[in-house]
């Protein structure tokens, strides 16, 4: 479903690699945590994924399609078959839960349409029905800026799922939150991933949420792969 071939980046200015030589394979179905501490190379990895990112050498395949061969709206269509969730939650604090998960929909460019509330009723009970797979409906209209972290990244989640995409990618969406929050934030995760049979890859730095909750770990360090494989063989120490 997606592949990774040789994939190289080095950024301006930094003789290091972030990234060197990677090779991945990912398939429907898989539940992945990349681990790796601060400088690993995830947050690149994961921006690649989505066209974010330009690698400096190699390929990524995204359905048969290589992003390098994709004009910008094609590629804009491929970013929202890959729902992204974020560390910040890139929410916008003054709007209400329903409008920012609507941004879903068709980007920041509906930011007009947001401001004049002008959507179908059947965008609307998208909306609604999104709202409450992440069990937040008693707050539909509150505004971003009064919720939790773990309220906030449940919109993120909502609005990620507003696009009906086929995998879900996110950039240390609990690296902001407490432990617990983390743990329910993984559980909505994972449930997310089996109703909607998504292939889900998601950043972490904590090893034992990667461990507890992922069908496949990998860990990155200075832009390589030093473990690709079960949780129950990962060795934190290895
Ligand atoms: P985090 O670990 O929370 O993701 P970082 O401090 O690593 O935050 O990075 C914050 C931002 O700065 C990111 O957008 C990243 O791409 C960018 N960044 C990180 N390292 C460098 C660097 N050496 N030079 C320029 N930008 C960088
Ligand atoms: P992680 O997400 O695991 O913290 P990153 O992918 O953010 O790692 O960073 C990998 C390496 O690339 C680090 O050495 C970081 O400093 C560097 N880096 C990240 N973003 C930039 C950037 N925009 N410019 C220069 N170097 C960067």
């Amino acid at each position: 479903m997606l592949e990774i071939k040789d994939l190289t980046v080095q950024y301006k200015g930094n003789e290091d690699n972030a990234l060197a030589d990677i090779n991945l394979s990912f398939q429907k179905g898989e539940f992945v945590c990349i681990l790796g501490k601060s400088g690993a190379g995830k947050s690149t990895l994961i921006r690649c994924l989505n066209g974010l990112q330009k690698p400096t050498e190699g390929e990524i395949q995204w359905e048969g399609k290589l992003l390098s061969d994709l004009k910008e709206e094609q590629l804009r269509k491929v970013r929202r078959e890959m729902g992204m969730i974020f560390q910040h939650f890139n929410l916008v604090p003054r709007l209400s839960v329903i409008q920012n998960v609507l941004t879903g929909l068709f980007g920041y460019r509906s930011t007009f349409k947001n401001l004049v509330g002008w959507y179908t009723k059947d965008e609307l009970n998208r909306a609604k029905e999104v709202i409450d797979n992440v069990g937040l409906t008693d707050f539909t209209h509150r505004r971003i800026e009064r919720l939790s972290g773990g309220q906030k990244q449940r919109v993120g989640i909502a609005r990620a799922l507003l696009q009906q995409p086929k995998a879900l990618l996110g950039d240390e969406p609990v690296s902001s939150l407490d432990p617990g929050t983390s743990n329910h934030i993984f559980t909505l995760l994972k449930e997310i991933h089996r109703e909607h049979d998504l292939l889900t890859i998601i950043n972490v730095h904590d090893v034992e949420l990667a461990i507890r909750y992922a069908t496949r770990v990998i860990a990155l360090k200075d832009g390589v792969i030093t473990f690709d494989g079960k949780p129950e063989d990962f060795d934190n120490d290895a």
